[in-house]
Order: structure tokens, then C-alpha cells, then sequence
């Protein structure tokens, strides 16, 4: 090809490209409006805030043609009925923590966090590639959604004792804040599980109507600021080791995206869960660093009560299995990618991160 015409087809082709283009996509691309609510007060800006940043990537990724409005708890349906405003169609998304609505079916508990779950990483991956999300997902077609990552909390805390507890009968009788699943393996351990809304759990505990509350982590926990009322602040959550948050969306409103929509969602989403796990590994140290300047007693669970909460939950996890074969199937394939995920990381990771937390301390 003569130089010549080779610029001038390269000039054509530029052309092309740039006149034809922008308005196929842009002419492509519908102009949608979506409302989001979520199970968080906004003073949660970790949890209420990952929603934000998935509305905010949406928007931005789609030059405005796609729309997501959120909504803390309250403003449209109550925090613990986002699953429904969502099944229902009342709203297209949901940003909520799945294992709320384990009283419809406990095979809920999976998309957030089951006692004795895996950890942050080997939750998400499994969701990701350990067949989570497509067995998560058959499950919920059941109620009309389906589900996007949307964020995790990391480990949490296991809470607040206004006394010490060292061993198993330190539980007998224990009133604890405690929601879901979590308060059926501690029932078993002789607590007295106890439901109670974030803004009750101080007076509650002050006057001594409850023994013990849970919450999430030291970022969260400090602005209830229990510390003052129950000084004793247990780890880890063995309930929440990894918890998923994910959002919800309505099953005919997800199929009616275009396709490069749904991307766009999922990549949100991701984005958003990789958001909250660095904004809680950045604000928890400090937080734990002020809440022990102000009083609090930091203390791990015993081994015995380890053992015992291990030993009750797979009891209680084996008794559902056996009359729930949705849960069966989705608790297999979690406990073995656990394990498997586990075998691994005590050969690294664990060694790795033991090593290095020995040697922060100066
Ligand atoms: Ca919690």
C-alpha cells in the first residue's frame, strides 16, 4: 500500500469510528431510574456507604443514563424487610445482610455468614468461584431475586460482656444480644438469646435486662459505645468470621438489563465489597486503639468455649441438613471449600500473618 492511501484509509477509519461510535452506544443505552434500600441506618457509613459507592460507580460508568437511588432502613420498608421490597417489585435493589431472613429458610445464612463460616477471603471466593453464587442464586429464584457481592464486614467481634466468661457454664443463663442463627448455636450452650435493635443494646445493657451484646467490629461498636456499660470485649465472632453483605435485585428487573447493565451492576458490586474491606481494615485498628483507651477489656474466648460453640454448631447445622436439602447443598459445598481453602492457608497465610502480627507491636 502506497503511503498515500494507507492515510487515507487510516482517515476514514478514524472518522468512522468517531462520528459512528458514541451515539450507537449512547443510543443503546436506556435511561433507567432505580431505587435501592438498604438494612442500615446511615450513620453505618461502612455498610450504608458500600451502597452508596455501587450507586455512584453505576452512575458514573453509565454517564448518568443509569440511575440508583439509595435508601437507608426506614426510608422506604424497614431495615429487616429489604428481601421483600425487593421480592415484591416495591423496589428494583436491596443492599442487606442474607442470613436476616434465615426465618423464611435457613439456607438464607449462607449469603452472609454461617457460625463457624470461612473467612473474608475464602467467602467471597467461594461466592465467586466455589459455586456460591450459582447455588445461592437457584435458591433465591425461590423468592423472586437473584444476588450480586456487594460487600463484607472481615471478621467481626464476639461482643460485650458486662462480666467475664471462662468457661461453658459462665454461658447458663447468659441473656445475649445476638441475632439469627448464631442465637440457635448459643442457644444450645445454654444462653438466652435475645433480638434487640442497634439503639437499644446501651440502655438494655445499663440496666441489665441483657448480659452480653453482640454487634460488628470496633469501627461499628464504638459509636454504641457499650464499653461503658460492659466493659469485656470478646473475640473473635465465630458466627460472622467473613460475612457477605449482597445485594438483592428483583428477578424480572435483572432480566430486562441489558447485558453490559448487568456488568456494570456486577462490577459495581465488586468494587463496592472490595471498598467496605478496605475501609473497615483501615478504621478498625484506631477504633480498637481508642475503645481500650476508654475502658474496654479485651479478652479471647476460651478454647473450651470455642470448642463447645464448634461442637454446638455443627450439631445444629447437621439437624437442619437433615429435614433442608437446600441447605444440605449449599453447606456441603461451602464446608468443603473451607476446608480445602484452610489446608492451604495454614501452610501460608496463617504462618505469614502470625509471624507478622507477632512483630507489629512496636
Ligand atoms: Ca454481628
Amino acid at each position: 500500500m502506497k503511503r498515500r492511501d494507507f492515510i487515507k484509509v487510516a482517515g476514514i477509519g478514524v472518522a468512522g469510528a468517531a462520528t459512528l461510535a458514541a451515539p450507537a452506544i449512547a443510543q443503546s443505552m436506556p435511561e433507567l431510574r432505580w431505587r435501592m434500600t438498604t438494612s442500615w441506618p446511615k450513620s453505618l457509613d461502612t455498610l450504608h456507604g458500600a451502597a452508596e459507592i455501587m450507586a455512584k460507580v453505576v452512575g458514573e460508568a453509565t454517564d448518568n443514563k443509569f440511575q440508583i437511588q439509595t435508601f437507608a432502613a426506614g426510608e422506604i420498608v424497614p431495615g429487616l424487610q429489604a428481601l421483600d421490597a425487593v421480592q415484591s417489585g416495591t423496589v428494583e435493589m436491596g443492599h442487606t445482610a442474607s442470613y436476616y431472613y434465615f426465618g423464611k429458610d435457613p439456607t438464607f445464612t449462607f449469603g452472609a455468614s454461617v457460625p463457624f463460616g470461612p473467612n473474608a477471603r475464602l467467602n467471597q471466593a467461594w461466592y465467586m468461584m466455589g459455586g456460591g453464587k450459582e447455588l445461592l442464586n437457584e435458591f433465591f429464584k425461590g423468592y423472586n431475586v437473584t444476588s450480586l457481592l456487594a460487600g463484607n464486614t472481615t471478621c467481626q467481634m464476639g461482643g460485650w460482656f458486662r462480666k467475664e466468661i471462662n468457661t461453658v457454664d459462665d454461658l447458663k443463663g447468659l441473656k445475649f444480644r445476638i441475632g439469627g442463627f448464631a442465637g440457635r448455636v448459643m442457644q444450645k450452650l445454654g444462653c438466652v438469646p435475645q433480638q434487640i435493635a442497634g439503639g437499644d443494646i446501651y440502655p438494655a445493657l445499663e440496666k441489665g435486662t441483657i448480659d452480653a451484646a453482640e454487634w460488628v467490629g470496633p469501627y461499628d461498636d464504638e459509636k454504641l459505645g457499650l464499653q461503658k456499660v460492659a466493659p469485656h470485649y470478646y473475640y473473635p465472632g465465630w458466627w460472622e468470621g467473613g460475612p457477605m453483605l449482597l445485594v438483592f435485585v428483583n428477578l424480572e428487573k435483572w432480566n430486562s438489563l441489558p447485558k453490559y447493565y448487568q456488568a456494570i451492576l456486577e462490577q459495581a458490586g465488586h468494587h463496592a465489597n472490595n471498598w467496605m474491606m478496605a475501609k473497615y481494615d483501615t478504621v478498625n485498628p484506631t477504633a480498637l486503639k481508642k475503645l481500650l483507651a476508654g475502658g474496654a477489656k479485651l479478652h479471647a474466648f476460651s478454647p473450651q468455649i470455642m470448642q463447645a460453640s464448634f461442637k454446638a454448631a455443627k450439631e445444629l447445622h447437621a439437624e437442619v441438613a437433615a429435614g433442608n436439602a437446600n441447605f444440605k447443598k449449599v453447606y456441603d459445598s461451602l464446608t468443603a471449600y473451607s476446608n480445602s481453602g484452610y489446608q492451604w492457608f495454614q501452610v501460608a497465610e496463617v504462618g505469614y500473618d502470625n509471624f507478622m502480627a507477632r512483630h507489629s507491636q512496636s
